[in-house]
């Protein structure tokens, strides 16, 4: 059993120790559960801040020429599909890390990096830019005036302005022409108690996800005993997103 998985079962214990009902959990034998994270979040009960989803991302184990993150994003969110290729919207890309004194160099998916003090939130005029207690940050299509405030704020370049007209969109990732988009983390799938597709699809694990507030989780455990960054961590904005290998 992989780690994600023995997270997963720890989850699982818990919540069931709790009197909590799971759902969306796949059960392939007794004991292996896959893709799930914890028990779906209720419709009617509101993210928690005891909660903070984040990713801890391996560089090491991130292939140059590997990038199924990316087309499993496209493919879960509807990012593609006007015969255009190039102009299709990537919530998640690869980008090469080199070292200029030595050229070593790393290859590495980023995506919004899901900031605790997010800057595209503190410049959106009409608060569409939002963060949720549970430290997911979106953008609300009806609410989005399109001014690109967010995009010039965001240091990571995580988002996107919507050009094109949208057709085959997805129910669970409703988007806007006019609007600014960015990787959601999937949240339709961890409401559900699934990981994100990106993490589900990389054939390394090397994108782990989980809840970084939980000492008992995967991810909390490995950021507490193996070294890691933020990304211009000097900015201060407490990202939810965590690297290794660079
Ligand atoms: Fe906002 Fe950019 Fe931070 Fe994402 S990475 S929360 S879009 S500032
Ligand atoms: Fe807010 Fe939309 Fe303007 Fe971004 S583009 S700052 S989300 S209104």
């Amino acid at each position: 059993m992989s780690d994600q998985d023995n997270q997963i079962d720890a989850y699982r214990r818990r919540f069931l120790g709790q009197g909590a009902a799971l759902a969306g959990t796949v059960i392939l034998a007794p004991g292996l559960f896959l893709h799930t994270i914890a028990r779906a979040r209720p419709a009617e009960e509101a993210a928690s801040s005891e909660v903070r989803w984040g990713f801890l991302i391996d560089a090491n184990k991130c292939a140059a020429d590997c990038d199924k993150c990316v087309t499993a994003c496209s493919v879960e969110n509807g990012l593609t599909g006007f015969g255009r290729p190039e102009t299709d919207a990537q919530w998640i890309r690869k980008v090469t890390v080199r070292d200029k004194a030595t050229q070593h160099s790393v290859s590495l998916p980023l995506m919004c990096q899901h900031c605790a003090n997010p800057p595209c939130v503190d410049v959106c005029p009409t608060g569409a830019s939002m963060k949720r207690a549970d430290g997911i940050v979106l953008v609300d299509k009806h609410t989005c005036i399109g001014c690109r405030y967010c995009m010039m704020a965001c240091p990571y370049k995580a988002r996107s302005f919507i050009h094109e007209d949208l057709t085959n969109q997805k129910a669970h990732a409703p988007r806007g022409k006019g609007t600014v988009e960015s990787c959601t983390l999937c949240v339709h799938r961890v409401d559900r108690g699934d990981i994100p597709a990106c993490a589900e699809a990389c054939p390394e694990k090397a994108i782990l996800f989980g809840n970084l507030n939980d000492p008992t989780s995967e991810i909390a455990q490995r950021l507490a005993s193996e070294p890691s960054t933020q990304i211009r961590g000097d900015f201060g904005l407490d990202l939810g997103v965590r690297y290794q290998g660079i």
